[in-house]
């Protein structure tokens, strides 16, 4: 299936000079989420996946059915002041700007294993802070799991030494 063809490119949103890949008719279309879905499922469904950790807010989109399927737990990494129990924070670069995350400091076990889930890989500031996280409470990383990669913008270089498992790469 064509799962490039259902994501739709806004130019300058944003902001300005940013192509931003819109996942919204890819999910409206129920035949391809479910295509985009089996595929990530069908990549770790050997593999010994104690936690699925996602972006707020797309990532929790794809995170929850991954964590469904693979029979994992489901942890949240959310923007500051979001979540309700004691937190660790990390702050970060985004491709338009500084962010931070939170995750509850409880959510992970020493020796976890974790697949870290979001719908794309842009710069990799974001996922290298959810990977800061998850290693600060001692979770192993078994993978990085993305919908859409933006090849260009290497963020591949930023979690180099980690398993990346991307659905689509775009070069521009
Ligand atoms: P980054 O930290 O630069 O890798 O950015 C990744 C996060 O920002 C993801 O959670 C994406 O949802 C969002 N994002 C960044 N750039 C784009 C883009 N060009 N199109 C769509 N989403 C983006």
């Amino acid at each position: 299936m064509d799962l490039k063809s259902k994501i739709r490119e806004i130019q300058d949103f944003p902001q300005k000079g940013i192509n931003f890949k819109d996942i919204t008719p890819l999910l409206l279309d129920h035949e391809a989420f479910r295509y985009a879905l089996q595929q990530m499922i069908h990549h770790f469904k050997n593999r010994k996946i104690d936690v699925i950790a996602s972006a707020e807010s797309r990532g929790f989109i794809i995170g929850s059915v991954l964590a469904y399927e693979l029979k994992a737990g489901f942890v949240p990494l959310r923007k500051p002041g979001k979540l309700p129990y004691k937190t660790i924070n990390q702050e970060f670069e985004k491709e338009y700007g500084k962010d931070s995350f939170e995750m509850h400091e409880d959510a992970i076990k020493p020796g976890d294993n974790v697949l870290i889930v979001d719908d794309v890989l842009a710069t990799g500031g974001t996922a290298k802070a959810a990977a800061n996280l998850v290693e600060k409470l001692g979770g192993r990383i078994a993978s990085f799991v993305f919908l859409v990669e933006l090849g260009f913008l290497k963020g591949r270089e930023k979690i180099s030494g980690y398993e990346i498992f991307s659905l689509m790469n775009f070069d521009k």
